[in-house]
C-alpha cells in the first residue's frame, strides 16, 4: 500500500518528464506501428530499420533504451536485453524522485564527472553508474 502511493506521488512529480517521453514515444511509433506495442505505464516502443528518419536516426546512435518520467523506449530485436529495460526501469525511478529537475540533475552530474573527475559525461554520470548497478541485480 505504502509503496502504491510512493509510486503514484513520483508518477505525478515525474508527470512533466512523462509528457515529453510520451510525445518522443508516438513520434518514433507513428511512422512504424507494427513495431510498437505499449505496456503501461512503460510503454515499450522496439524501433525498426525502415521507419521514419528519426528511427535511423536512433539506430545509427546505437542507441539501446531511453527513458523520460515513466515512458521507457527500448529498441527491439537482437540488441534487447532484459538488462536493457531494467536499467531504463531504473532512470525511470530516479525521475520519480528527481521529477522535474531530473534533467538539469542528470546534467549536473554528467559536467561533475567532466570537469572535476576528468572522466565521460555519460560513463561515469552517476545516475549512469546507478542504472547500471540496478540492471545488474538480480
Ligand atoms: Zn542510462
Amino acid at each position: 500500500m505504502k509503496r502504491d502511493v510512493l509510486w503514484w506521488l513520483g508518477f505525478v512529480w515525474s508527470l512533466p518528464n512523462t509528457a515529453v517521453g510520451y510525445l518522443f514515444a508516438l513520434a518514433l511509433a507513428r511512422s512504424c506501428p507494427k513495431a510498437t506495442s505499449a505496456y503501461w505505464p512503460y510503454p515499450r516502443v522496439a524501433i525498426c530499420r525502415d521507419g521514419s528518419v528519426l528511427q535511423r536516426c536512433w539506430m545509427s546512435m546505437r542507441i539501446l533504451g531511453a527513458s523520460c518520467g515513466a515512458v521507457v523506449v527500448v529498441r527491439d530485436g537482437d540488441s534487447f536485453t532484459e538488462r536493457t529495460l531494467k536499467h531504463e526501469s531504473r532512470h525511470t525511478a530516479q525521475s520519480f524522485v528527481f521529477g522535474p529537475f531530473f534533467g538539469p540533475a542528470y546534467v549536473l552530474a554528467g559536467l561533475w564527472a567532466v570537469i572535476v573527475r576528468g572522466e565521460n559525461f555519460y560513463y561515469a554520470n552517476a545516475f549512469e553508474i546507478d542504472a547500471r548497478r540496478a540492471a545488474e541485480r538480480p
